[in-house]
């Protein structure tokens, strides 16, 4: 557990060091501000439609298998091929197999895509991938400098110099791109919804590189995962609109995707093949958790690991999958509270993710519940464990907590917590009780 704690207390000083010297880290914050609370304006029942997600949701988790036989019949039998892949390392091998010896391989960025670490894992496979797009989210853009990206594409494009016009890499990159698309190439590409009862798969963005992919590609594959699943068609608006309104600050995306099967004879575009890995990396586990598995109601809108005060310093910059607000509850769950449960720590319960969230999860109940979950697993440090003891011992004593020896103690142990920033207060010399005693003797006498 140590490790991955120290990992992530470097990450945060690191990047708050460089916070100060970029304005992008605000920048998000303040997009993501901005949409949120626009998004309230855009819907006249937002409150409403919340509480609709959040029951449709709420439908499907209560009976996952059969929403996902009925997606996987309705999907299979427009043509389409369903894998279904226990964990990241599954999803790897799947994706690998379907790609053969193809050397043309295109890559979009997208939320699952990035939980899975699949450029990686495919690369350290040896598949040579292209990764288009700069990625839908105003982090891809933290992680990727405009100086990062002009090399990264002059690069791929063997430019001899690297111009420092990004208008002119991006079109050739883009001209080139597409006439590779053309010839036997393949896509990978995230979903951001499955429907149920049409077997559709959805994709909401404004960048257009998934639709791009969808329509050039000869083989596409989509990878989901299993709590992306809406029940029907009918409902699919709300989930869109919501998603659009808190990514992108509109409640429609300039592009929104719905494919349900590969390309049918007479159609002029769509992949000829197509497969959809059903991810499911932890999510039964989470399933199985009463309070906590409402985290599963997620639309990947981003809006609270934006908004983190905590994390929204954790990302950024070198290009790692995100960690935020909702890592405090699924990492634990899903790698062990011995390894992940400090995450749930690092919350201050401020409640900001509560408040912003389109599916109404209540983050801060479900923190406390696996914070719970991590005494109750001993994944909390044993030191701060004891210290905790001793502090009860001397909290119920009125005698010990007076002790000048007892005060240095706690003061010695616990200002540390408090950080550089603030001063730990001192104590009061005397208690409430000597007080009330004091002054009830002043009353009588
Ligand atoms: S409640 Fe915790 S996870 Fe949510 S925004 Fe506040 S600090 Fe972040
Ligand atoms: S938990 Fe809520 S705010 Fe956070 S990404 Fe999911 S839908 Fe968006």
């Amino acid at each position: 557990m140590d490790f991955y704690r120290q990992v992530f207390l470097r990450k945060v000083s690191e990047n708050m060091r460089k916070k100060d010297e970029s304005p992008l880290f605000e920048a998000v914050s303040e997009y993501y501000e901005k949409n949120t609370s626009d998004a309230q304006n855009y819907f006249s029942r937002y409150e409403a439609i919340k509480e609709r997600i959040t029951f449709y949701k709420n439908k499907v988790m209560s009976d996952l298998p059969n929403y996902l036989i009925d997606f996987e019949l309705r999907i299979s039998s427009a043509g389409a091929k369903v894998i279904y892949a226990e964990d990241a390392a599954h999803a790897a091998e799947e994706v690998k197999s379907i790609i053969g010896d193809s050397s043309k391989v295109f890559i979009s960025r997208s939320d699952i895509l990035d939980e899975l670490n699949l450029y990686r894992a495919l690369k350290g496979k040896g598949v040579k991938l292209s990764r288009i797009g700069v990625g839908e989210f105003p982090y891809s853009i933290l992680s990727e400098t405009t100086q990062k990206l002009l090399r990264r594409l002059s690069g791929e494009l063997n430019m001899e110099e690297m111009p420092n016009d990004t208008e002119t890499v991006i079109s050739v990159y883009k001209r080139k791109l597409l006439n590779e698309m053309f010839s036997d190439s393949i896509a990978i590409t995230g979903a951001d919804f499955l429907v149920s009862d049409s077997g559709s798969v959805v994709m909401v963005e404004n960048d257009g590189v998934r639709n791009m992919l969808s329509s050039f590609c000869r083989k596409q594959i989509v990878l989901a995962g299993i709590d992306s699943l809406i029940p029907s068609f009918n409902e699919l608006e709300y989930f869109t609109s919501m998603l659009s309104a808190h990514a992108y600050g509109c409640p429609h995306a300039w592009n929104q995707l719905i494919i349900n099967g590969p390309r049918k004879t007479g159609e002029i575009d769509g992949p000829e093949e197509l497969y959809v890995v059903l991810v499911d990396n932890g999510r039964t586990g989470i399933l199985k958790k009463a309070f906590q598995r409402s985290v599963l109601n997620c639309i990947h809108c981003q809006a609270c690991t934006a908004l983190c005060p905590v994390f929204k310093y954790v990302n950024a910059f070198d290009g790692t999958p995100l960690v935020g607000p909702l890592n405090c509850i699924t990492d634990p769950i899903k790698n062990g509270f011995q390894e992940s449960g400090f995450l749930s720590f690092a919350c201050t319960l401020c409640g900001k993710c509560s408040q912003i969230c389109p599916s109404g999860i209540n983050f801060q109940e479900l923190i406390l519940y696996n914070r719970k979950e991590s005494v109750e697993n001993d994944a909390v440090f044993s030191i701060r464990r004891k210290q905790m003891k001793i502090l009860k011992r001397m909290l119920l004593k009125q005698k010990s907590l007076h002790s000048a020896y007892n005060r240095f103690v706690l003061k010695f142990d616990f200002k540390k917590d408090f950080g550089q920033q603030k001063e730990f207060p001192d104590f009061s010399q005397k208690s409430f009780r000597m007080l009330w005693l004091e002054r009830h003797k002043e009353t009588e006498g």
